[in-house]
């Protein structure tokens, strides 16, 4: 049996913030205001995994009232998710991702996140694509106020 989960998540930009997107810290003047690391792309795939298989969202399983997720490395919990999608009996076939933001240009950083999300993951990198978009000037993300982002994954039940 296959399923499919969509993910989405959309982060608040400061000056003078760390920039994680994909597990890489991206040089740039401003960065993400958040409770964790601000991983944005990283937090899209996890409720995207987590919706593939019904187990709720990524604030109700590491809630940002909880002090152990201050400052939480978001790729520790995409492995956390990883491991509760298996003991649910699927495994995660591809991912397929964008990240809207006008500023920084992200293309030449796609590589790396890739490679890292592949080494967390365990999938191969040609199973992660991600594509970096701009908003043409609009809305928050085209006035660089904000970058979102958006997952969606293929699960597999093991049987
Ligand atoms: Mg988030």
């Amino acid at each position: 049996m296959i399923r499919i989960g969509l993910g989405y998540d959309s982060h608040r930009l400061e000056e003078g913030l760390p920039l994680i997107l994909g597990g890489i810290t991206i040089p740039h003047t401003k960065g993400f205001v958040a409770h964790s690391d601000g991983d944005a792309l990283a937090h899209a795939i996890t409720d995207a995994i987590l919706g593939a298989a019904a187990l709720g969202n990524i604030g109700q399983r590491f809630p940002d009232t909880d002090p152990q997720y201050q400052g939480a490395d978001s790729l520790e919990l995409l492995a956390q998710t990883l491991r509760l999608l298996n003991e649910a009996g699927y495994t995660l076939v591809n991912i397929d991702s964008n990240i809207i933001a006008q500023q920084p240009k992200l293309n030449p950083h796609i590589q790396a996140m890739r490679t890292r999300l592949s080494e967390v993951i365990g999938l191969p990198i040609d199973a992660i694509s991600i594509k970096a978009k701009t908003n043409e000037h609009v809305g928050p993300e085209g006035r660089e106020e904000a970058i979102s982002t958006q997952a969606i994954v293929l699960i597999q039940s093991h049987a």
